[in-house]
Formats: C-alpha cells, structure tokens, sequence
C-alpha cells in the first residue's frame, strides 16, 4: 500500500477509534501537571513513618504542627497538607494508628476518618473554592499507593484547567514557601473544630 495511503487509513482509524470512545462514554482523562513532585519520588525517603511522627506531636505546639504541615487532629484521625500535592490543597486524612489494612478500623477511627474527610471538604470550599474535589484512598502498591505501611484518605481540589489555579506554583523552590501560607489559611478553620 502506498505511503500515503498507509497514513489516510491510520487518520481514519485514529478517528474512528475516538468516536467509538465517545459513543461508550470513554473520556481521556488530563493527568495533574505537578512536577515538585519529582523531588519525592526521586529524592530520598525520610526513615519512620511522617504520619506517626504527625500523630506524636504535643498538643498545642502550633510551630511543630506548621512545620510538619498538621492541620488537625482527634483521638482517632488526623488532618495533614501533602508536602509534594498534585495540586494545592491536597490533604491527608489518617487515623493516629499505624495500619495500612481498612478492614482493621476500629469504628471510631473509621467515623474519624470519614468525619474529617468530609470537614476537609467543608474547608477547602470556604478557603480555596474548587470546582471539584477527588476524594479517596489507594490501598497497596499495585493500587498506586505513594505510602503503602500507613493508610490515609486524599481530598484533592480540582479546577478546570487545574495547572493554571495557583500562580505562585511556577517553580518547584516556591512549593515549601505556598505550602507554609496555606497552612497559615487553613488552620484557623480547623482550629475551631479541636
Ligand atoms: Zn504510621
């Protein structure tokens, strides 16, 4: 077959495919350009679990929490910024204990986590006005887990466009530093709560 020929029929099947797609309600869905994060998955990982480490801190030492990005905390759950976030405001819930298996919640730290799930979501609605919000967890590895030893629940706000919502976001040196002051805007509507 003719060169030419070759690359007509390919075209056809190209579109021919993406209209089979749309007719099944199959969408691409745009991946969250987030390139800080490659510090964390290139880089070194700390020794120790930080959602331990968070669970630990004192009550009331509001310099350690900011520095370790806590947000909130109960008995049995706890709310922290993700320090490589795939957009900004994107939080962890967690119970204190060190578990990675679900099935394992004692009911009150699964009502803590669901609770503070949905207070997270209250939240990032007054502070930050998502369009939309990715909510969920991956358990194990193979399900895409960043940390698989402790479990934790993600609240992602989305915009469309995503990329474009936080300007300060350019470089990956000025993540720390928008990090800090969002903390700074979200801990006041979760002090409340403790
Ligand atoms: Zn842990």
């Amino acid at each position: 077959m003719p060169r030419a020929q070759r690359k007509t029929r390919r075209a056809a099947d190209s579109a021919r495919s993406s209209a089979q797609k749309k007719r099944a309600g199959v969408h691409e869905r745009a991946a969250v350009f987030a390139p800080w994060r490659l510090e964390f998955v290139l880089g070194p990982k700390d020794a120790g679990c930080f959602l331990c480490r968070a669970a630990g801190l004192s009550d009331g030492d509001e310099d350690a929490w900011k520095k370790t990005l806590l947000l909130y905390r109960d008995a049995h759950a706890l709310v922290i910024m993700n320090r490589y976030p795939y957009t900004g405001g994107h939080l962890l819930i967690a119970p204190r204990r060190h578990t990675h298996e679900l099935p394992s919640l004692k009911e009150a730290e699964s009502r803590a986590l669901w609770e503070q799930t949905r207070l997270c979501v209250e939240v990032l609605g007054k502070v930050m006005k998502p369009q939309g919000c990715n909510v969920g967890m991956n358990l194990g590895k193979a399900a895409g887990a960043g940390i698989e030893d402790h479990l934790h629940m993600h609240a992602i706000p989305r915009w469309v466009g995503d990329t474009n919502f936080w300007p300060v976001i350019g470089q990956v040196h000025t993540v720390p530093v928008a990090l800090a002051q969002l903390w700074d805007e979200l801990r006041p509507l979760f002090r409340g709560r403790t």
